[in-house]
């Protein structure tokens, strides 16, 4: 069989631009990944350890998938993603295969980011001091082991938190989302950015095209999206955060 079969590769359009907020974060994404690819020659020279894995941590729709995007477009690398979720649930032996390939494809079109989203589906079960009392070995573990051993290890792993956006954050969402839109003179980004508290940037995104519709359902020849619009598109949607998560 083909090595590529079910592998592919985009080519990120996504830039740091189109990630409203997270400021510092987009600096250590920079540093960790971005860096080491484009200045590879630099690092080799001063022995520095290129970083090899990036956790990205988070609730989700708050962009953890379009930072890793950003990067592979600022780094000029090939994007591959996989699902851990997905792995999980394919036949015995699968989910490996595909891991190894995809490890393989990346490898040919080198530099590539490899994003792997949902790894806590085959993350181990916390099981207690005994492990996995069974003996069996899981297809968690099959493939953890596997992931494991394409990588090299995992010892360089950089942790970082993707947190849900503030009011700075949500504004500069809102006008990234709104960028392409005929908005009225009194759409006020920044009110509105005031009351989407415990919004993702996914629930915003949602809202603006909420907002669009609003104007459409009112006047099928609109020219533009108003107050109005958005007022109704922010009483019509819940967000998806809790406090809780917040907090
Ligand atoms: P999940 O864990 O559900 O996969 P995620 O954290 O990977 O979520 P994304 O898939 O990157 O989130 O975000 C979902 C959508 O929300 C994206 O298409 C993006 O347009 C929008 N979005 C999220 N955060 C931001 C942000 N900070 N700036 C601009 N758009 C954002």
């Amino acid at each position: 069989p083909s090595i590529t079969r079910g592998v592919t590769k985009e080519i990120s359009t996504v830039s740091w631009d189109d990630i409203g907020g997270l400021k510092d974060l987009k600096k250590e994404l920079q540093k960790a990944v971005e860096w080491p690819i484009k200045r590879a020659a630099a690092f080799d020279r001063l022995g520095i350890p290129p970083v090899r894995g990036v956790l990205l941590h988070g609730p989700p729709g708050c962009s953890k998938t379009t930072l890793a995007k950003a990067a592979a477009h600022a780094a000029q690398a090939s994007f591959f993603s996989l699902s851990g979720a997905e792995l999980y649930s394919k036949y015995v032996g699968e989910g490996e295969a595909l891991l190894r390939r995809t490890f393989q494809k990346a490898r040919l079109a080198s530099p590539s980011i490899i994003f792997f989203d949902e790894a806590d589906a085959i993350a181990p079960k916390r099981t207690g001091p005994g492990g996995n009392s069974s003996g069996n070995v899981t297809v968690g573990e099959r493939l953890l082991s596997t992931l494991l051993t394409e990588m090299d290890g995992l010892e360089l792993a950089t942790v970082l938190y993707v947190p849900p956006p503030d009011v700075e954050g949500r504004y500069e969402i809102l006008r990234i989302h709104t960028r392409k839109m005929k908005l009225g003179e009194d759409v006020d980004l920044w009110k509105i950015a005031e009351c989407t508290e415990l919004f993702t940037g996914a629930d915003l995104e949602g809202l603006c095209r909420e907002a669009g519709m609003a104007a459409l359902r009112e006047d099928l020849s609109a020219s533009l999206i108003r107050n109005t619009h958005f007022q109704a598109a922010r009483s019509s949607l819940r967000p998806s955060l809790t406090k809780a998560v917040v907090d």
